[in-house]
């Protein structure tokens, strides 16, 4: 792993590691699906001990892939596994510390005498790893960092990063190097400037250009947790970071691999043209502000962005394909209904539309096409040439097409005085996500403040790989505050329906613009005390029209509160068959039977006056 190695893929095993058959049939099926190491949790001695025998059947069947176990809190069973397998996982936030929610002011003096105790605590695991040839992994989670972490440096990215590097110097004064860093969080922005930050240290402080872990956690399932994985380790894959990863998601840890492939894969070999270099890069890496852009129409300033459908390619509108994009007729009261994930524009090429359309969207047309009606909801995209040579433009809204080499100081200083004027923004380039982010610049150092649309053309994808593939070019974008709406073209790689919802996903993922229900749940591993996937997928049925509510759905007390980040619910597994269930960190049910809990999780949810019934707005 790290060096030239490509990308590594892994994944983490769900049984209970003392059932040592299940264990070995489940990493085969994910060696088999391509996983190249296989994480197995080890909460006590015992299952420490039996990783042996997983190893050793593991082998006998021909399959010697690494294995990596998993510690929470037990440096016993760390110390033990460190002697039987290939990496231990430490995470530094219950390493050597219980969680209490304790905020603790301490004085240097104290703060010294912790990182002491720690040492005490950790260096025995070092020095065992170092004997033994096992690598291991710091593992910083966003949800489960130690009160002291928490009190000096609070819940941010820098806690993150200080909270690995505590135990990283240890390893450094101890001459042990065989080490990956990871920054986990379940809120991609979060993970993406925590890991940003973890290299301009290890930069800053002189240590090692340790390897990267990647990983989004409680990603959830399904689309949302495919395209939170793909925001958030894409991203830093654009960024040139990340050797190993692992995609979380509540659904068999095989259903991970081909994600995490897909993911990797993409860089190796792709081709870009050059871009060019600067001198001044004026995006602050690691706190997230949106480019101010000035509102033109309903797109820019504070605006949420705003979502264009392409219909270019289409041979015929009617009423009827509006319906995969948000809408809905009803011809009883012969009104348009809109839904959350209703999109804001259709470009219409040069197609007309002749039918009444919903009052809440706006209708663009080709140049030419635009020019030759007279609706008022109607506006033209246009070339740049169009827009300089041109002078009839809309009184309000005007769309230019452009690309990184048609900023300069012309189109620039005329866009500068037209408030009519929104940017869409594309590119051709096989390093597609670096250009736009670089024509960004342009903008910023060209103190241009037009508000832009990013537009993306996909072609010959996979549904799979279109979805993680946009998640990823347009995700990192908006993850730097940069973006007032998107656009994107896929003819053929997924139903219109699809790419809508691709892109309110996005945009969802990158916290950007909440049309829907956040699910936080845990990918499960040998602790899960109920079954996950199901239980996920019940909760969803009945709570997923509560747009901008987050539920943390954990499969086991040990991890799941900690690791629910800033879920505003918690369903938690508290024991066999039983639930506890969370308000934000406070616990406020504690061990209701399994068959009641959802029911009580929605009671808790109307209790506070946030429940609504399933609606639809009339336009
Ligand atoms: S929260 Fe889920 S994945 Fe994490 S330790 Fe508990 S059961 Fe395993």
């Amino acid at each position: 792993m790290g060096g030239f190695n490509p990308i590594r893929i892994q994944s983490m095993t769900t049984i209970d590691t003392m059932d040592t058959l299940g264990s070995v049939e489940q990493t085969i099926r994910m060696v088999d699906a391509g996983c190249e190491y296989v994480r197995i949790t080890a909460p006590s001695i015992k299952e420490a001990q039996n990783l042996a025998e997983i190893k050793k059947e593991l082998k006998q069947r021909g399959y010697d892939v690494p294995l990596i176990a998993d510690i929470h809190f037990t440096p016993n069973a760390a110390e033990l596994a460190a002697r039987l397998v290939e990496k231990v996982r430490v995470n530094p936030g219950n390493y050597a510390d219980k969680k209490r929610f304790e905020t603790i002011a301490y004085t240097d003096a104290d703060y010294e005498a912790e990182l002491e105790r720690i040492r005490i605590k950790f260096t025995p695991l070092v020095k065992i790893c170092k004997e033994y040839g096992t690598a291991m992994r710091i593992g910083t989670n966003h949800g489960s960092l130690s009160d002291r972490i928490m009190s000096r440096y609070g819940d941010t990215p820098l806690g993150m990063v200080e909270s690995a590097l505590e135990f990283l110097r240890i390893c450094e004064d101890l001459h042990y190097y065989d080490i990956v860093l990871s920054m986990k969080a379940s809120n991609p922005q979060v993970m993406i400037q925590a890991y940003r930050l973890l290299v301009q240290k290890l930069d800053e402080e002189g240590l090692q250009p340790y390897p990267l872990h990647l990983g989004v956690t409680e990603a959830g399932d399904g689309e949302d947790g495919r395209i939170k994985s793909a925001v958030g380790i894409g991203t830093l894959l654009e960024d040139g970071l990340g050797d190993t990863i692992r995609v979380s998601l509540t659904e068999e840890p095989e259903a991970e691999v081909p994600v995490a492939k897909a993911l990797a894969d993409r860089y190796a070999h792709r081709k870009g043209d050059p871009i060019p270099e600067m001198t001044h890069y004026p995006i602050n890496p690691f706190s997230y502000n949106r480019r101010l852009s000035q509102e033109v129409k309903n797109i820019g300033g504070s605006n949420v962005p705003r979502v264009i459908a392409d219909f270019t390619s289409r041979e015929a509108i009617t009423p009827a394909s509006l319906f995969a994009l948000g809408y809905q007729y009803a011809v009883a009261l012969d009104k348009w209904n809109i839904t959350d994930m209703a999109c804001d524009y259709v470009w219409a090429g040069d197609q007309l539309i002749d039918f009444e359309i919903p009052g809440t969207l706006g209708i663009i047309y080709n140049y030419s096409t635009w020019r030759r009606q007279t609706n008022d909801s109607a506006f033209p995209m246009m070339e740049v040439k169009d827009y300089l040579e041109n002078q009839r433009l809309s009184p309000s809204l005007n769309f230019i097409r452009v690309q990184l080499r048609d900023i300069d100081d012309r189109l620039v200083s005329k866009i500068n005085q037209d408030n009519t004027v929104v940017l869409v923004i594309e590119t051709n380039n096989g390093h597609g996500m670096a250009e736009q982010r670089r024509l960004f610049v342009e903008l910023l150092n060209r103190d241009c403040h037009v508000p832009v649309i990013i537009h993306r053309t996909y072609d010959g994808l996979t549904a799979d790989e279109f979805q993680l593939y946009s998640a990823t070019d347009m995700g990192g974008l908006l993850i730097d505050g940069l973006g007032d709406g998107l656009l994107i073209s896929a003819k053929g790689c997924s139903p219109d329906k699809k790419i809508n919802e691709t892109a309110f996903t996005i945009l969802q993922a990158t916290r950007t613009r909440i049309s829907k229900t956040e699910y936080i749940s845990c990918p499960s591993c040998g602790r899960t005390l109920f079954d996950l996937q199901e239980t996920t997928a019940m909760i969803r049925s009945r709570t997923n029209h509560l747009k901008g509510i987050k539920i943390g759905i954990m499969g086991c007390i040990v991890n799941g509160p900690g690791e629910m980040a800033d879920a505003d619910y918690g369903y938690v597994g508290s024991g066999p068959g039983r639930i506890t269930l969370y308000r934000g960190k406070e616990v406020v049910k504690r061990n209701v039977p399994s068959g009641q809990a959802v029911d009580e999780l929605i009671s808790l949810i109307r209790e506070d006056g946030k429940w609504v019934e399933l609606e639809i707005v009339n336009t």
